[in-house]
């Protein structure tokens, strides 16, 4: 086992994660993914908890929501595990951790599931009207074409240079990565019905966090804002109760969704925004911690080129790979400067999370 917390590989993080939590003497537990990786191995969400089985408070830590971005969130949980930071929490207060939620988007390197389906558009009440993203139709064609040529990249980048001239550079975010429930081969696709990441997450809370009053979340993501730096991002409704207490527990530099100056657009369907009506039982604080990689452009591309070669191509042919290598390069930036300012920057975050858990009271 080397000493780097970080994998190159979705077998080599779930084996470096599960050495950890061993380690830990955590009681551990899997889910196992009705498909396989592109080794043909085994995918699997794993997950550790430390501490007693009857605690009311509980720390939950989740990689891989988006697949490829748990290389990054995978690290940092290896990284927690091997500190022993576990012994900062109270003794009224176990820890959750939850491995590879989306094992499929892990190991394929892909951001989706393997419905092709971003599992923070996914949480909706699908019996309802779906969320309209009015423009979408626009760009659809742009964002992913059915053949990928130096032609066809060239005129989707215009097309989609020319509707943020029309409209402007917020709008063509928002309408690229708001989410969009009309084009299941498209980019940030919401699904039709609940993904096998979303129902395994709602079974690990029903299961697991039954006994639970007093919950504290932090979910790993990359791919947003400035290069190495971590933006907590607060995805519940701005005044809220849940908003209002994770800007006390993570302080001035969180931002709230909806605000107006966070790195993310206004999104429906994310998993931490719905964990405060799923986990209705507890009072719960979520934060979701957003790793800045390359910009914005380079990661559009990527996620381009990824679409295309799972809906058209080959992801195991050369070409396939090379892809590979472009979206893995635009979630997670192979330098110690990187790696370092991850593991610094979520130590600071859990550990305010714990202090947050230490001086929650359950009143709601
Ligand atoms: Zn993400």
């Amino acid at each position: 086992m080397t000493i780097d917390p970080f994998s190159d590989t979705y077998a080599e993080a779930r084996e470096k994660f599960l050495d950890a939590a061993n380690n830990a003497g955590a009681e551990m537990w899997s889910y196992t993914h009705p498909l396989k990786g592109p080794d043909g191995g085994i995918l699997q969400t794993d997950c550790a908890w430390i501490g007693d089985r009857d605690a009311t408070k509980v720390l939950v830590l989740v990689s891989g929501t988006h697949g490829v971005e748990g290389y990054c969130g995978s690290g940092a949980q290896v990284d927690w595990l091997r500190r022993r930071e576990y012994a900062l929490v109270g003794a009224d207060t176990a820890v959750l951790l939850i491995h590879a939620i989306n094992p499929y988007g892990f190991a394929w390197k892909r951001r989706v599931t393997n419905e092709n389906v971003d599992m923070n558009r996914n949480f909706i009440d699908f019996s309802a009207p779906l969320p309209v993203n009015a423009l979408y139709h626009e760009l659809a064609d742009a964002l992913a074409p059915t053949d990928w040529s130096e032609e066809s990249q060239t005129a989707g980048r215009a097309q989609i240079l020319a509707f943020a001239r029309k409209y402007s550079f917020e709008a063509m975010a928002q309408t690229v990565s708001g989410g969009q429930y009309t084009n299941p081969d498209g980019l940030f696709y919401g699904g039709s019905e609940p993904t096998w990441s979303r129902l395994t997450l709602e079974s690990i809370f029903n299961e697991h966090l039954s006994q639970a009053r007093i919950i504290g979340i932090v979910d790993y993501h990359t791919g947003l804002g400035p290069i190495g730096y971590a933006e907590p991002i607060i995805t519940t409704p701005p005044g809220s109760r849940e908003s209002e207490r994770a800007l006390q527990w993570h302080g001035l530099a969180a931002k709230v969704i909806g605000a107006g100056d966070s790195a993310s657009a206004e999104i429906a369907g994310d998993w931490l925004c719905s964990a405060p009506h799923l986990l209705s039982h507890a009072q719960v604080t979520g934060i979701s911690l957003e790793y800045g990689t390359v910009d914005s452009n380079q990661v559009l591309a990527a996620l381009m080129a990824d679409n295309w070669v799972h809906n058209y191509g080959d992801p195991l042919s050369p070409q396939g790979q090379e892809i590979k290598a472009a979206i893995f390069g635009a979630f997670f930036i192979d330098t110690d400067e990187w790696r370092g300012m991850v593991l610094g920057q979520s130590l600071m975050t859990v550990r305010q999370s714990i202090n947050g858990l230490a001086q929650a009271t359950n009143q709601r």
